[in-house]
């Protein structure tokens, strides 16, 4: 049995206001009062976790504790079986220090080449974690294959590559709505408040 939000008052710990947004969006009407961890100050720790669960494991406790409140943090990536599952938990960091994707797409594709496995599917670990360390933790996928060249520029990161199944289009052509109703990240965040908000 899932240890229940009580809430009223729940920290993102995301510090990309974008992603505060979406997640205060859904959360919103389950009756929490929503507070970002930049509102508040809170740092944001090193991730040294393997796995996606293990990063956001460590986000959400970190603020927990710095914040004495519940928290959401979600860790979240690109996996490419042809690549041994790479980009992975170190998806960001392929796109260097300038967070150029034009060139972490390049260097998935360079990977790729002579390689018939286009499959990929990008995984998102949502945890919710309490002051005591506590956390409840689901994880979301969405699976679908590689394209190339990259096409449409709406979404962000390795959207305008990835075709997600029973789709003709890329992530980075779509709405917005059409990719969150259908994202690994919207897939974490209904399993956890099925199992910590509902029921
Ligand atoms: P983090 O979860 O903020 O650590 O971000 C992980 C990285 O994974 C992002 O910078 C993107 O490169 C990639 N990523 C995660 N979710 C998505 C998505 O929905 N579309 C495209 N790229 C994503």
């Amino acid at each position: 049995m899932a240890r229940r939000f009580e809430g009223p008052k729940l920290v993102i710990a995301s510090h990309n206001p974008g992603k505060v947004r979406e997640i205060a969006d859904l959360v919103a009407p389950l009756g929490a009062e929503v507070v970002a961890a930049a509102d508040l100050g809170l740092p944001e720790p090193e991730e040294t976790g393997v796995t996606f669960t293990a990063n956001a494991e460590i986000k959400a406790r970190a603020a927990a504790a710095v914040s004495g409140l519940p928290v959401l943090a979600d860790d979240s990536g690109l996996v490419v079986p042809a690549l041994g599952g790479r980009p992975g938990t170190k998806s960001a960091r392929w796109a260097g220090p300038e967070r150029d994707f034009r060139l972490a797409m390049r260097r998935v594709e360079d990977g790729l080449a002579g390689k018939p496995d286009r499959r990929a599917h990008f995984v998102c670990a949502m945890a919710l974690g309490w002051p005591d360390g506590h956390c409840e933790t689901f994880e979301g996928f969405v699976f679908g294959r590689l394209i190339w060249p990259p096409r449409g520029w709406r979404g962000f990161g390795y959207d305008p590559v990835f075709v997600p199944d029973g789709c003709e289009r890329t992530f980075g052509e779509m709405e917005p709505e059409e990719k969150h109703a259908l994202s690994h990240r919207a897939d974490a965040l209904g399993k956890l408040v099925a199992a910590c908000f509902q029921g």
